[in-house]
């Protein structure tokens, strides 16, 4: 006879994998890293390092990242990341989510605590505010577009991300907009604006103004965060967005 609080327990496990799976899914990862089974697979894959969490992505970090040929490839290449210290208080690594062949995508900073418990990026008051930006402001939908984040683990207390942090994540990110190949990218707050452009500028100056980050056309604003503590603002932020909908409609506007 199974005692009814191991059954209670079972299936309280089974619903939290089922949710679990689903925000993987929803986040764009179509199968689970499997650590066990690393050598089967890069083998199965002419050597390719896919997978992760073991001994063959010790060196070759970069050449995983590099090497994933679409966006399941590449989150098997982060797998359980622990290649910066952030790894130890995260509940869920928030890769991106979206269309991967967005013509646009959003770049944040970090996760905060709702994307770290959900494991998707901006779901939480700032990410209704982008969310809203998107879908009233653009006339969008929040799976038109792709969203991720400069450093995929949330930093604790929502401190910035620190430089190795960043240099860690990096290849990812780079890869990521590789893969998607947006036409242009919206980076959203100092942080992520100055990290993408390798620029300490202020984001008052940068902001409105194109860019261009490896030839795809980046437009700065504000980030949805700020905007719930400057509400003023906003009105900036969506004369920023309107150059974004032009662009995307041809009309190309100040260069580049
Ligand atoms: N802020 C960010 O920069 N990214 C998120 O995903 C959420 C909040």
């Amino acid at each position: 006879m199974v005692e009814p609080s191991i059954v209670e327990d079972l299936a309280l496990l089974v619903v939290s994998l089922r949710r679990h799976l689903e925000q993987r899914q929803r986040a764009g990862m179509h199968f689970l890293p499997c650590p066990g089974t690393a050598k089967t697979i890069a083998s199965k894959n002419d050597q390719r390092n896919v997978m992760s969490g073991t001994e063959v992505d010790l060196f070759s970090d970069s050449k995983a990242a590099h090497e994933a040929a679409n966006l399941d490839e590449l989150r098997a290449a982060i797998g359980d990341c622990r290649r910066c210290k952030l790894w130890s208080g995260r509940t869920h690594l928030v890769f991106g989510v979206g269309n991967p062949r967005a013509r646009l995508m959003f770049i944040g900073e970090g996760p905060g605590r709702d994307e770290d418990l959900q494991g998707e990026p901006f779901v939480g008051r700032a990410g209704q505010l982008l969310t809203d930006i998107i879908t009233k402001g653009m006339g969008l939908k929040r799976e038109d577009v792709y969203i991720a984040n400069v450093v995929k683990c949330r930093p604790p207390e929502n401190r910035n991300p620190e430089p190795d942090e960043v240099s860690s994540c990096e290849p990812f990110l780079k890869r990521q907009i590789d893969l998607v190949r947006p036409e242009i990218i919206v980076a959203l707050g100092k942080f992520a604006v100055q990290t993408l452009l390798q620029s300490k500028i202020p984001i008052t100056r940068l902001r409105g103004k194109w860019h261009s980050y490896h030839g795809i056309r980046l437009m700065p604003t504000f980030h949805p965060a700020y905007l719930l503590r400057n509400p003023a603002d906003k009105k900036l932020v969506w004369e920023d967005i309107k150059k974004v909908i032009k662009a995307m409609n041809g009309e190309n506007g100040d260069s580049p």
